[in-house]
């Protein structure tokens, strides 16, 4: 199994986060997101432990809420005391209605509108994390509007090249996110931002990108930022106490992928970054994190009922289920790999290769292409494995199709977190 929360029952069922999923998808039908409460806990914990064990107790994680954003994860997100990341009205809204403490949060995007700005300040979010020096003379403008001072980070892009998938590689001189040291417009932003009355200053942020397995990438981005931070405080006097080097961390998807031991990373990049502020005479400032995809990946599951089983003598086999790119668009987006389970028989002879398809009118709606499955028949249930990041939160309504209902799992109760969507819900905007 590609994650240790994954199990087969004494009645032959795979099992996730201690439930039967093949009573799962009966109970609440299929396709179904589930999501194993206790491994998100746990996964925040350890991020938490970590930053405070290695940098202190003012340096707290943040969730990178695109990964996955629901009400309830809010909530989780507030009981075991990590800051969140938000990237939209839509993400800020959901938060305030799950009472998230606003001043934890944090504001990304490159491209914030007038009324992302306006309604960000009006909720109290703490930290604006601004990507340009256009949204800089933007947030000034409002702020001054409010009678307010917005704390703010500047976006930088160190100019790494993190060795991920291109889509995901953000770190880079050339890249649409943030703005970058080397060309010298950093320097120039941070200079306007001081200028600024109504902003505040507070320090500095960068994203190398996702799915970073060597931690080598953010000691270097850390020895680029540092540099700059210093560079800055002796130039402008000013103390940029925080610097957030973004999100990243891989997880496993594959057995073939890599493992990161994020307490022993977090380790590493602390000892580093203390070793090199000491180098450059510069205090270590408060050091924080974004991690999305490693919160939420493996604390997810998506459970599919089979639909047709198609052979085609000498070339090749299709399972088709009912869900598909509507619900997962990872595999049509990057080429994503995923562990596919039979769930009735998991430990059944894998013998069938097939390709497993959604049901969308789309060639490239393939969930994973080329599985080995026990051969699976109409009715019986598949489970795909580490789709609790980016799934969800990436769905659509493409070919009219409601998005999957989803459950929060401990071993001892489920709880609908998201209730499945209706054909009503579909046709709630038309006229
Ligand atoms: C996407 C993103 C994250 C989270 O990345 P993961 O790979 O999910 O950990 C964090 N910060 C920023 C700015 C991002 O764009």
């Amino acid at each position: 199994m590609i994650s240790s929360n994954i199990t087969i029952g004494k009645n032959g069922h795979l099992y996730f986060g201690g439930q039967d999923t093949v009573h799962l998808a009966q109970q609440y039908s299929t396709p179904l997101y589930v999501m194993d409460e206790e491994r998100i806990r746990e996964n925040m914990r350890t991020y938490i432990r970590a930053f405070a064990d290695h940098f202190g107790p003012e340096a707290i994680p943040c969730y990178a809420s695109k990964a996955n954003c629901f009400k309830r994860i809010y909530e989780i997100a507030h009981e075991e005391g990590m800051d969140i990341d938000v990237v939209s009205s839509g993400e800020i809204y959901t938060a305030y209605k799950a009472n998230y403490p606003l001043a934890h949060a944090w504001f990304h995007s490159n491209n914030k509108t007038e009324e992302d700005i306006r309604f960000a300040m009006y909720h109290g979010v703490g930290h604006f994390v601004a990507d340009s020096v256009e949204e800089l003379d933007a947030i000034e403008a409002i702020a001054a509007q409010m009678g307010i001072v917005q704390k703010i980070l500047l976006r930088l892009t160190p100019g790494i090249d993190p060795h991920t998938y291109e889509a995901v590689n953000t770190g880079r001189v050339d890249s649409k996110f943030g703005i970058a040291i080397e060309t010298g417009q950093a320097w120039q932003a941070v200079r306007h931002a001081l200028s600024l009355p109504h902003i505040f200053l507070d320090g500095f942020h960068c994203h190398v990108g996702s799915m970073v397995f060597g931690e080598d990438v953010y000691l270097r981005a850390s020895e680029i930022m540092l540099d700059f931070v210093a560079k800055c405080r002796a130039a402008f006097g000013c103390a940029l106490q925080f610097l957030d080097l973004g999100g990243g961390y891989g997880v496993r998807y594959v057995e073939s992928d890599g493992r990161v031991d994020i307490y022993s990373a977090v380790g590493e990049l602390a000892k580093h970054m203390k070793a090199y502020c000491a180098k450059i005479d510069t205090p270590l400032p408060i050091v924080t994190m974004e991690p999305g995809r490693s919160i939420v990946a493996d604390a997810g599951m998506t459970l599919y009922t089979v639909g047709s089983v198609k052979k085609i003598p000498g070339y090749k086999n299709y399972t088709s289920i009912d869900g598909g790119m509507t619900d997962n668009p990872r595999y049509a987006l990057y080429r994503s790999r995923y562990s596919v389970y039979h769930a009735n028989r998991p430990s059944a002879q894998a013998d069938f290769v097939s390709d497993l398809v959604g049901r969308c009118c789309e060639s490239d709606d393939i969930i994973q292409p080329h599985i080995s499955l026990p051969e699976p028949k109409r009715g019986d249930i598949i489970a795909v494995a580490t789709t609790g990041a980016y799934n969800y939160s990436m769905a659509s309504n493409y070919n009219r199709i409601p998005r999957p209902a989803m459950v929060l799992v401990t071993p001892e109760r489920c709880c609908l977190a998201v209730r499945r969507e209706t054909l009503e819900d579909l046709l709630s905007n038309d006229l």
